[in-house]
């Protein structure tokens, strides 16, 4: 016999549990699908870094600070860990330090708060700094971290607590106006059917979903043993290498000469994508990457020269307490090459919500609030 609901969510990541909470808070009835029996797309796999200071001012920055207000708000009800532990781009060169002055004036008009810090203050926030070639760094208090499979697994609790109906363990086969099926032969009849598939677009509708233009990335990660002093590392952190990374920065005049100068000093990291970043979990434990691997490119090995390239510029700037590496993986994400979201319409009130690249877990709750409001006809 047919399950029947207003809205059928293909996909149990961020995005999915995103659009299946906002559904639900408007009232609607929510079945969401999910595979395995326990996520393990890109949700689980990454840094659990909620991050406005890598988006660009205005629509975008405006979406992330809304996003990270809901995952405070959610925090307590659902059991999800977070801390509000802001962020520091740490310069060790001129040219670094002159992009993040560019970047912190600019915020500052722009109302974001963000600002520059000497090298005392900084390994004030993060002790684990090394002094050597410090020069400064931006300092944001909007960042937070959650710790992906522990905050995964509480949202979905939680949304089954509140009456989402989840279904874990069989793929969807297929899908269509007012309809999915698991590869059990159920069936599930729905008003809306929204497909959340992460970086699988070779299930449901196949040949639309391969020729939108999405690319997946694949990233290495590794996770250290727990830090023996507690407050050694705070913020997040990132560095030079990331100034190319995201769009935050893309419009800072000094931006090309410092490209020019990493392209020099840094061929192997920039030819394999690395740029270096670190965050601290509820364990005490440092989740450090990552590299950008892409499409036709990607291997199902991990590299140890990716590992070695992204720990010894690590250790150049830090001194971990404990240094010894406790798990290794790799993850992978989709993106589009101009679209920060993929929102496709594939058939009568079935749309396909796809590829929020490296920012899902900052954007998706803010995301699926606004899709949902455009869809409801809600300004
Ligand atoms: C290593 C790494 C680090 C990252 N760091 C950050 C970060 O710190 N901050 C940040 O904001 N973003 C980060 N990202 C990006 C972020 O993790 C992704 O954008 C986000 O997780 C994508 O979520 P999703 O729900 O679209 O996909 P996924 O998490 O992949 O979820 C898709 C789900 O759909 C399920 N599925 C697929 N097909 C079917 C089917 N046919 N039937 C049923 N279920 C199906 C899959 O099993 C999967 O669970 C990182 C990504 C990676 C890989």
């Amino acid at each position: 016999m047919a399950v029947t609901a207003d809205v059928l969510v293909v996909g149990g990541g961020i995005l999915g549990l995103s659009l299946a909470y906002h559904a639900h808070r408007r009232g609607m009835k929510v079945v969401l699908l999910e595979r395995s029996h326990r996520a393990q797309g890109g949700s689980v796999r990454n840094f659990g870094m909620v991050w406005p200071v890598g988006q660009p001012a205005g629509e975008l920055r405006d979406r992330a600070i809304r996003s990270r207000n809901l995952w405070l708000e959610l925090a307590e009800p659902a059991g999800i860990w977070i801390n509000p532990c802001g962020s520091l781009h740490v310069a060790h060169a001129d040219d670094e330090m002159a992009v993040l002055q560019e970047f912190a004036s600019d915020a500052r008009q722009d109302g974001f708060s963000a600002e520059i810090v000497d090298p005392q203050e900084a390994r004030r926030l993060c002790p684990g700094l090394k002094p050597d070639q410090l020069r400064g760094a931006l300092h944001s208090r909007e960042e937070c971290v959650v710790d992906p499979p522990q905050a995964i697994a509480a949202l979905t609790n939680y949304l089954a607590a509140m009456g989402v109906e989840i279904r874990k363990g069989l793929p969807v086969v297929a899908a269509g106006s007012g309809y999915v099926r698991t590869s059990d032969g159920t069936e599930y009849v729905g008003g809306r059917v929204l497909i959340a598939s992460g970086v699988d677009f070779t299930t449901l509708y196949p040949s639309r979903l391969s020729s939108l233009g999405m690319r997946v990335t694949k990233l290495q990660m590794l996770r250290t043993v727990p830090q023996p002093e507690a407050d050694r590392f705070g913020p997040h952190l990132a560095f030079g290498l990331t100034l190319l990374h995201y769009a935050a920065f893309q419009d800072c005049p000094t931006l090309p000469a410092l490209r020019a100068r990493l392209e020099q000093d840094y061929a192997e990291h920039l030819a394999l994508g690395i740029h270096v970043m670190a965050s601290r979990n509820q364990r005490n434990e440092l989740v450090l990457g990552d590299s950008h691997v892409y499409g036709n490119d990607i291997t199902p090995f991990d590299s140890d020269k990716i590992e070695s390239l992204i720990l010894k510029y690590l250790y150049a700037r830090v001194d971990l307490g404990d240094s010894r590496i406790q798990a290794r993986w790799h993850g992978q994400y989709a993106k589009h090459a101009e679209k920060p979201l993929v929102v496709e319409d594939l058939d009568r009130d079935v749309v396909a919500v796809l590829a929020p690249g490296g920012s899902g877990m900052t954007m998706s709750l803010g995301w699926a609030d606004d899709l949902w409001s455009r869809w409801l006809g809600i300004a």
